[in-house]
């Protein structure tokens, strides 16, 4: 086992390089989170995906290239002995991925569950691209909200070994461009909370949010208490895709985690362990 990390240590569990979405290389994001006073830097670029749901190849890790990626994280790390380095995946949750996850998330350290996606894999959209907005038009938002907590149900309960649920309520991304919920959210949060609960899952609690301007993290402050109530741990991460953004706003969520009543956030070694580090 590795030795316990000091109360309160810098871990982002939540960053992306340019082999996915992100726009900077291992070693650009590792110098930077060591420049941040760093302790535990996870990867975790876009896991390949089927093609008709990213024809372009721009969002997630090709599968040409995963054996590349996983060789320059490897250089990465090593350059780097001062930060203690763990090699991950956020992997999309859709109907039929559960193979897919499995084959190209092969000898990861940690897979990130998110549902960025709604729909069959030939028919469905991404909910988070403010570039196209059709699904939010067509559905409207308390719709993209039922059905997004239903998806996201589906990968708590789904056999694939999620470390932690990723920006458990994103659809707040597309608050201020006009798809604000109108119905009360807190059945939906139960719900969520309760499959998260059943489940065993971990969520995280992701600064992107404060960079995205919805004005709170993912989750927001309610989601966020009722997670804590039902004794359902966390991590926490950025989201970066640029090396300016890694390890941002870290503190203060541990901050704001231990208002909320979180005394622990949960860390994932480079031994494969996993350690409750206390918050102070
Ligand atoms: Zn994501
Ligand atoms: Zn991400």
């Amino acid at each position: 086992m590795a030795r316990p990390l000091d109360p309160g240590s810098i871990v982002d569990t939540h960053t992306h390089t340019r082999f996915s979405d992100g726009v900077a290389t291992f070693e650009e994001n590792a110098a930077a989170a060591a420049a941040a006073g760093c302790a535990v830097l996870v990867s975790t670029d876009h896991l390949t995906l089927p093609r008709v749901m990213d024809p372009s190849g721009s969002v997630q890790v090709v599968e040409a290239e995963l054996a590349e990626h996983r060789g320059a994280w490897e250089a990465a790390a090593a350059a780097h002995p001062e930060l203690e380095c763990v090699f991950g995946f956020e992997c999309d949750w859709y109907p039929g991925c559960e193979g897919n996850v499995e084959r190209w998330s092969a000898g990861a350290q940690v897979r990130l569950g998110s549902v960025h996606w709604l729909g069959e894999q030939d028919d469905g959209a991404w909910i988070d691209d403010v570039t196209d907005q059709r699904i939010w038009r067509e559905l409207g938002p308390d719709e993209v909200w039922r059905r997004y907590v239903a998806a996201w149900c589906s990968a708590c309960e789904s056999p694939l070994a999620f470390d932690t649920m990723a920006h458990p309520d994103l659809p707040e991304r597309m608050r201020n461009e006009g798809f604000a919920a109108t119905v009360d959210l807190a059945p939906l949060w139960d719900e969520m909370v309760a499959c998260a609960h059943d489940t065993g899952r971990r969520v995280e609690l992701s600064t992107a949010g404060w960079r995205k301007g919805v004005g709170d993290y993912y989750p927001s402050r309610g989601l966020l208490e009722r997670f804590c109530a039902a004794g359902v741990p966390i991590t926490v991460g950025s989201d970066a895709h640029r090396p300016a953004d890694m390890c941002d706003g870290i503190r203060a969520a541990y901050g704001h985690a231990w208002e909320v009543g979180y005394r622990t956030v949960e860390v994932p070694r480079a031994d494969g362990s996993w350690e409750a580090m206390p918050l102070r």
